[in-house]
């Protein structure tokens, strides 16, 4: 989906994050355009969900160096609400329960913060009923997730089901997904995917942070990314992704080290 009017919204320079005083992010460079779609993959442990949740502005990391702009702008001059606001969406890893919170009133708080924003109209709870129940067809959710407490006792893919739903009534610029894939069966998974792909467009980017090449026989990305030790060591395209299948996260450190000693 690479097209000459895409522009870049996505501009990450030598980041650099500690938590706890240890350095997890240790210069990232990355690039994202709209209309693209990039997938960061990568050993457990190697950063890939201190990325994201950097990017969303999670309290817990500092910043210690670099610079990432969003739209023209210094991300880091934003709360995290206010990311979110301007379009960066996450979906978590580990999504949270929040018992006693009905989703349909979550959901339509969520996407009526969302209109205010963009200076559109608010919708009224029937108007929005609407709205989500159309949008969960698509994900073929059951509409009792409305009347259930936010992920309360939902099963992993049910969660992640439920985080595309927010997502698809969101309809942010940048789309960061921690592991969607885990805990899908394959047939969650091709829904979910279906779901993905049909919120990406030439105005808006995807970022999909996954361990496994599963996913991406769903959704292709234009880029592969492949963190290690908080560093992106290796970029290519979806070939990539089927490479790693293959010869396993070694093969790249191994295909590097020999690089060096070349
Ligand atoms: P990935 O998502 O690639 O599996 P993470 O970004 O979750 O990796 O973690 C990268 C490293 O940072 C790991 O070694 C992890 O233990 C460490 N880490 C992440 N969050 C914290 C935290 N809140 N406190 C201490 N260490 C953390
Ligand atoms: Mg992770």
């Amino acid at each position: 989906m690479i097209d000459q009017d895409s522009k870049i919204l996505l501009e990450v320079r030598g980041l650099c994050a500690t938590v706890n005083n240890s350095e997890i992010l240790k210069g990232i460079d990355l690039t994202i355009k709209s209309g693209e779609i990039h997938a960061i993959m990568g050993t457990n442990g190697s950063g890939k969900s201190t990325l994201a949740k950097v990017l969303a502005g999670h309290t817990d990391y500092e910043i210690t160096g670099g610079t990432v702009d969003f739209e023209g702008k210094n991300l880091f001059d934003l709360a995290p609400e206010e990311r979110a606001r301007a379009g960066i969406f996450l979906g978590f890893q580990y999504p949270i329960e929040i018992p006693g919170v009905a989703n349909n009133q979550f959901l339509r708080l969520a996407f009526n913060t969302a209109q205010v924003q963009q200076n559109k109209d608010e919708l009224d709870p029937l108007e929005f009923d609407d709205l989500v129940r159309e949008k969960m067809k698509l994900l073929e959710m059951n509409p009792d997730f409305l009347d259930r407490s936010v992920n309360e006792n939902f099963s992993g893919g049910e969660k992640k089901r439920n985080e595309i739903l927010q997502m698809s009534l969101l309809d942010p610029k940048i789309a960061i997904l921690d592991e969607t894939d885990s805990g899908l069966d394959i047939d969650a998974l091709r829904i979910v995917s279906n779901g993905v792909n049909q919120l990406a467009n030439k105005d808006n980017a995807t970022i999909l942070v996954t361990h496994y090449q599963r996913m991406l026989n769903y959704i292709v990305p234009d880029y592969v990314h492949v963190m290690e030790s908080g560093r992106i060591v290796k970029t290519g395209g979806k070939q990539l992704a089927l490479d790693l299948e293959k010869h396993g996260y070694d093969w790249v450190t191994i295909e590097k080290t020999a690089a060096v000693g070349a």
